[in-house]
């Protein structure tokens, strides 16, 4: 069956190749894409009126008739497009920027609706930048008089391009449209095809919220359906070879620590032992802050692996932190007389498989063998795909799962994007920690703190400098840095600085954490890449510039990467412009150490996206819902578990399962 939604946007009258790739830049392809490609807002364009009685300022939607129009230079030689309109009784100038191709579609004497707001200016009554469209009878339009969609544009699509498009195809395949959950799923949520009209055209504010309340429980329910089927699928299944471990070792390497492990860790490193004694997998998340000690909980595990017989595979997102995690493992392992390796892309392991590999994504693409592999960790979790996690799962029979991530993870996140997997939170720091004394710098005090970072180089401490992340483009950050760079060093004259940026070799990279670490350079000024693990105890200084453009998580994260040692740390804000509306959120990080609530705040304030970045936002997509609605994320949740009871296979929702087939393999965002 041939279904029209699939056909390509090429198919539509006025799409041409050209418009076709700008659409592809949006992500839009077929029409049901553009059917889903929804406004991020709406201009509030209901108030109509007449010129004599409206308000200033405020949008409005005015009916009348087009008087004169012609492209004029202003005196600065700007060229604009001026017409006269009059709405029966009074007349009010409108004004347009860099729309010349105007004057061919409105002229003297057609009836149009514009939606807009007027200001008063010297030369009388003005509507700058209106919408307008043609009036047809009494109907109501698409562009004026209504909530009016304004959608996410590119070059060459703009939102009014896309409400033709939209209502015409709504117009045509509209039809085609098929409920996608049964009543017993929907409850009383309105139907599909309801719920795609008012997220387009809203009757009120009070439908539009229905319809996104439908469509946002329908995309957390498929997402709880597939990770709490994975979830009991993985229960469900034993392990080929029992993985017995002699616990009496894990406790023979914690004592050999030098410090004692904190309640926290210790809590979950039982929790880890106890999912080791199972005849299931172990598949498991330890999230706990920057420094609170979680590699060192996972060590004690693969010690107690090792000691019995099996292997453990360490994966870290990047090369620097492989070697780095190698270092750190081995002043442990090597007096213990537990081999550790690693497996990157330029660092082979040649002889005998160690006991512990550590690796980078190489591991997976180059199809490692390792016999006998316990368990599988993976550190920074959410910077690898479902995929590629799948993948590494498959380079051992069924090992134990842990990942651990410093990323704190709210609990509506928690439960739909890591809903199958176990969570242990290390929610203590090891008690020589201080916390770091957060600064929110104005202008008016950069050069003052930059005298007080001074001092604190001379008595031998050292500074990182991040500069903001410019999404667009990892040239422009590196540009950025760059010039920071440069500025720093006239004004840290003494002082030996040095530079990190995401376009440098890994091997230069590891250059020159080398010589940060080695206490051969005071400053380190970095893009946001500062890698997520760094761990240089003397670095006591954390300068963020731009800090508006962070989330308050990644804030957190990358002040995690001083006040690991125990001297006392600092971290200095500072902000491209004193942006108000942002200082109070900024103010926030001086005021709290804890990662979760902060990360609790960002999903509030900012949204699920920002609180995980664009490209760590991860696993699944959300396009309506945002996780921070708690009750529709649990009633999603308990949905998905209904029909799982009733169905674990979904062998009577084939629709459903092709749902969570297209989730699992959608290629991850890295
Ligand atoms: P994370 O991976 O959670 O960021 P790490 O495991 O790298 O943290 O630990 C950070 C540092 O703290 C390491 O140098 C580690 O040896 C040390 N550490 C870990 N646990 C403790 C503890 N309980 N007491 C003191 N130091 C600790
Ligand atoms: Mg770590």
């Amino acid at each position: 069956m041939s279904n029209q939604l699939d056909k390509p946007l090429s198919t539509l009258s006025g799409v041409g190749y050209r418009m076709s790739s700008n659409l592809k830049r949006l992500g839009l392809e077929t029409i049901r894409d553009l059917i889903y490609h929804f406004p991020h807002r709406y201009d509030d364009f209901r108030n109509g009126g007449d010129v004599s009685t409206i308000e200033l300022d405020t949008p409005v939607t005015l009916t009348g008739q087009i008087w004169t129009i012609k492209n004029i230079f202003t005196r600065n030689r700007k060229r604009i497009t001026q017409a006269l309109f009059n709405d029966g009784a009074n007349t009010i100038t409108l004004v347009w920027f860099n729309s010349h191709w105007l004057t061919n579609q409105l002229h003297p004497g057609d009836q149009v609706r514009i939606s807009g707001k007027v200001s008063r200016l010297r030369s009388g009554l003005q509507m700058t930048m209106p919408v307008w469209e043609k009036v047809l009878g009494e109907s109501q339009g698409i562009h004026t008089g209504r909530l009016v969609p304004i959608y996410p544009e590119t070059t060459g699509i703009t939102s009014k391009w896309l409400r033709e498009k939209v209502t015409r195809v709504l117009d045509e395949v509209g039809m085609e449209l098929e409920e996608t959950l049964p009543d017993k799923v929907r409850g009383n949520k309105v139907g599909l095809k309801e719920a795609i009209q008012e997220m387009h055209f809203p009757s009120d504010l009070d439908s539009l919220d229905q319809a996104r309340q439908r469509l946002a429980f329908e995309e957390l329910f498929y997402i709880q359906l597939a990770t709490l089927k994975v979830r009991r699928e993985w229960q469900a299944e034993n392990l080929s070879e029992p993985i017995k471990i002699d616990v009496k070792y894990v406790d023979e390497f914690v004592k050999e620590l030098k410090f004692k492990l904190t309640g926290a860790q210790q809590r979950v490193l039982n929790q880890l032992v106890d999912d080791l004694a199972n005849e299931k997998a172990m598949n498991r998340m330890v999230q706990g802050d920057v420094g609170s000690g979680k590699t060192v909980v996972a060590a004690a595990l693969m010690y107690g692996l090792a000691k019995s017989g099996w292997r453990s595979v360490l994966m870290a997102p990047t090369e620097v932190l492989a070697i780095q995690h190698v270092n750190s493992l081995r002043k442990w392992f090597d007096e213990l007389g537990i081999s550790v390796g690693l497996q990157t892309g330029s660092v082979k392991i040649k002889d005998e498989v160690p006991d512990i590999v550590v690796g980078t994504h190489a591991l997976i693409a180059e199809k490692f063998k390792i016999d006998r592999v316990g368990l599988v960790v993976i550190d920074e979790q959410h910077r690898f795909g479902v995929n590629q996690r799948n993948k590494l799962r498959e380079l051992a029979e069924v090992p134990h799962f842990l990942s651990m991530t410093a990323t704190p993870i709210p609990r509506t996140v928690a439960l739909t994007m890591y809903g199958d997997l176990d969570l242990s939170i290390i929610d203590e720091m090891p008690v020589d920690r201080k916390p770091v004394k957060t600064y929110l710098v104005p202008q008016t005090k950069r050069s003052d703190a930059y005298k007080f970072i001074d001092r604190k180089l001379e008595e031998g401490d050292q500074a990182y400098v991040v500069v903001p992340l410019i999404e667009e483009s990892e040239m422009i950050d590196v540009k950025a840095a760059k010039t920071e760079f440069e500025n720093l060093k006239k004004i840290f004259v003494n002082r030996r600085l040095a530079l990190l940026h995401g376009k440098m070799k890994s091997q230069e990279k590891t250059e020159v954490l080398d010589e940060f670490k080695s206490g051969k350079c005071d400053i380190l000024v970095s893009t946001s890449v500062v890698e997520v693990g760094v761990d240089v105890p003397n670095a006591t200084i954390m300068v963020i510039e731009g800090a508006e453009r962070f989330g308050l998580a990644s804030l957190h994260q990358l002040r995690g990467r001083v006040g690991r040692g125990v001297k006392e740390s600092f971290c200095f804000l500072f902000m491209s412009e004193d942006s108000q509306s942002e200082i109070s959120r900024l103010k926030t990080l001086t005021q709290t150490n804890n990662g979760l609530e902060l990360a609790e705040l960002d999903l509030k304030i900012r949204g699920s996206g920002e609180v995980f970045g664009k490209r760590q936002s991860g696993r699944f997509e959300l396009k309506v819902a945002t996780l921070a609605d708690i009750e529709l994320v649990n009633e999603a949740r308990n949905m998905a578990n209904l029909i799982l009871d009733e169905d674990s296979r979904l062998d009577k929702y084939p629709s459903f399962r092709l749902k969570l087939d297209e989730l699992i393999s959608s290629p991850s965002p890295d």
